[in-house]
């Protein structure tokens, strides 16, 4: 249970702003996250890690000497947004190139990689390293798939060294991998962990059970079992890791127990008891083992051991110094550079001036009245959605719609007074909502209103099929980010029967709001019927089995949503001139807007 908070969609800016104060002689807050309050005497690479928050003190605790040059910050177990890994990047480059560093997530592997875009086409040198350690995720032939957990605390340590020491962006990188493929996972859960202000957890056991393979954003353990006797736990774990014990490894292993927070440090000491000797049996040697809390997951009970198999290039880079609020090792004090005086430039966007004819501003008011209609939507189906999510995945999707939305209306609403038609309202919602939701949908609705709005354009009252061109444009833009196909049960399962409905019925030259009407029952039905499907994409994909049955979230969502924007954005489209001819009526608008 979380007990201190205020407004509880506050509650991870608090306490980034919290932790900065009490930190600030080693961490300085910037949009995005926060970086070292010392910049490098000479241009070194910047090691950027990353994702959401509730993980403490993974990843803005592991700032400082010889660890990360700063962490993007995201809310509570959701991505950070592009714009905050863009933000912080610039404030933390000195020069030497930026590598983010991050655990596999289709979230996180988005907004880290438009941040790379855009830092690239301005000329920095940009990479990626992402962890991929738990073993319970994917099996070892997909090993690209697993999702990152308590192995990302090694692999960020030893690039961190790597970067302090020196070496350029090729071979922080080569070293981060190289880590990373010498880096495995598994992790047992005790009890679920609750988001601040809600009133149960994402998960729960039955008494006297355990979850073994757990993610760290809540998601349940791929099967649950008796809980052991802590000897017979530490014989599971270590079992479990060294089946995956890589190819040609070495008898030197950095290892940590982690807690995932809510279990006593005495209880780690404990199961440490009965790991390290068990290693030490297969012939380890241990070599500076942590055991306390590292990668968290809020309150949840449970415990992660993690292995690194070392070699004379890591060893290295694993015992040597750091200096960080969370994390203190051997003496830093060669290390630190001088102090930053100036302020780097926050992104610092000029306000940007509209241009659009007087037709396409009022369209531009029923944009915003859609979008209006489906904030009020996702807060009411917020609790629900949020439900759907926990089942296989995170729990996060209503708070993160809701928050996506809110910002986009507030944005859309914005623009929209400053004189924007509707192409540029709804692409400015777009770009608000990426930056506010975070997230796997988050990134994939803000990038699909950007779309849509530029090919609505800011000249014209669409027609229908201007429209449906502009629905086949947000697509278009969610398949080539997302890369999800038909089947794979996501978002994409929706909206593709909608634009293709869509598109199909106006090439027939149905009318905007009876095509959409159409289109959205599809999609609902779409929706719905995903129940059947295993995720094959996603937080979800790897509690697959415990998926069916349930239909997907963000399919459910995109349906909802389109059915509610319908009345305002085809309710209020201009009549096609071979309708015009023949007579047809569209609806009125006020008729429109009453029939959500
Ligand atoms: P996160 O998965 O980062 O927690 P949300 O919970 O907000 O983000 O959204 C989950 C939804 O995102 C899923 O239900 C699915 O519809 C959608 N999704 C996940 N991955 C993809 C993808 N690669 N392409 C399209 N949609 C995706
Ligand atoms: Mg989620």
């Amino acid at each position: 249970m979380t007990r201190i908070f205020n407004n509880p969609a506050d509650f991870a800016e608090e306490a980034l702003a919290g932790f900065c104060d009490l930190h600030s002689g080693l961490v300085r807050q910037v949009p995005g996250g926060a970086v070292r309050r010392h910049r490098p005497a000479a241009p070194k690479v910047a090691v950027l890690a990353g994702g959401g928050s509730g993980h403490y003190p993974a990843f803005a605790g592991l700032i400082g000497p010889g660890f990360a040059d700063g962490a993007v910050v995201g809310n509570i177990f959701t991505s950070p947004s592009a714009q905050q890994a863009y933000a912080v990047a610039k404030a933390a480059h000195s020069g030497g190139g930026v590598v983010f560093t991050y655990g596999n997530y289709a979230g996180d592997v988005m907004n880290f990689g438009l941040a790379s875009e855009r830092l690239a086409a301005e000329g920095i040198t940009v990479e990626n390293v992402l962890v991929t350690d738990d073993v319970a995720s994917a099996p070892p032939s997909e090993e690209s798939k697993r999702r990152g957990i308590a192995g990302d605390f090694t692999v960020f340590k030893m690039m961190g060294a790597a970067a302090e020491a020196g070496a350029d962006l090729a071979d922080v990188v080569r070293l981060g991998r190289k880590a990373n493929s010498a880096t495995r996972t598994i992790g047992s859960a005790f009890a679920g962990c609750t988001f601040p202000g809600a009133e149960a957890p994402l998960f729960s056991l039955k008494d006297g059970q355990m979850g073994l393979g757990l993610g760290i954003h809540g998601e349940p353990g791929l099967f649950d079992t008796d809980l052991p006797p802590a000897a017979e736990l530490g014989r599971e774990l270590v079992s479990r890791v060294l089946a995956e014990t890589p190819h040609g490894a070495g008898q030197r292993i950095a290892v940590i127990l982690n807690g995932l927070g809510s279990t006593k440090q005495e209880e780690l000491f404990v199961l440490w008891g009965t790991v390290a000797p068990l290693l030490r049996a297969a012939g380890y040697t241990l070599v500076m083992p942590e055991v306390g809390e590292l990668v968290t997951s809020l309150d949840m009970a449970g415990v992660s051991l993690t292995v690194t198999w070392l070699d004379d290039e890591l060893e290295p880079l694993w015992t040597a110094p750091a200096e960080t609020p969370a994390y203190r090792r051997g003496n830093t004090s060669a290390m630190s550079g001088a102090l930053l005086t100036a302020e780097t430039d926050d992104d610092g966007e000029a306000s940007v001036s509209f241009s659009a004819t007087g037709s396409s501003r009022e369209y531009a008011a029923r944009c915003v009245a859609s979008l209006e209609a489906a904030r009020d939507l996702l807060h009411a189906e917020e609790q629900r959605l949020g439900d759907m999510d926990a089942v296989a995945g995170d729990g996060d999707h209503g708070r993160g719609m809701v928050r996506g939305i809110d910002a986009a209306v507030a944005a859309a609403a914005d623009a929209l007074v400053r004189g924007a038609g509707a192409g540029d309202v709804m692409a400015t919602a777009g770009d608000a909502w990426a930056d506010r939701a975070g997230g796997t949908s988050g990134v994939l609705w803000g990038a699909g209103l950007r779309a849509l709005g530029e090919s609505l354009g800011n000249t014209q009252t669409p027609d229908a099929k201007v429209l449906s061109g502009a629905v086949t444009a947000f697509a278009a833009r969610i398949t080539s980010l997302g890369k999800a196909d038909l089947g794979d049960k996501t978002m994409v399962d929706a909206l593709l029967p909608f634009a293709e409905n869509l598109a199909r019925r106006t090439g027939e030259g149905a009318g905007a709001w009876a095509a959409w009407q159409e289109a959205a029952a599809t999609a609902t039905s779409a929706a719905a019927a995903t129940a059947t499907l295993r995720p094959l994409k996603g937080r979800a994909r790897p509690l697959a089995e415990k998926s069916l049955g349930t239909a997907d979230p963000g399919a459910t969502s995109l349906a909802m949503v389109f059915t509610v924007l319908g009345p305002h954005l085809a309710g209020a489209a201009a009549p096609a001139d071979e309708q015009l001819a023949a007579g047809t009526k569209t609806p009125a608008r006020a008729e429109a807007g009453a029939a959500v």
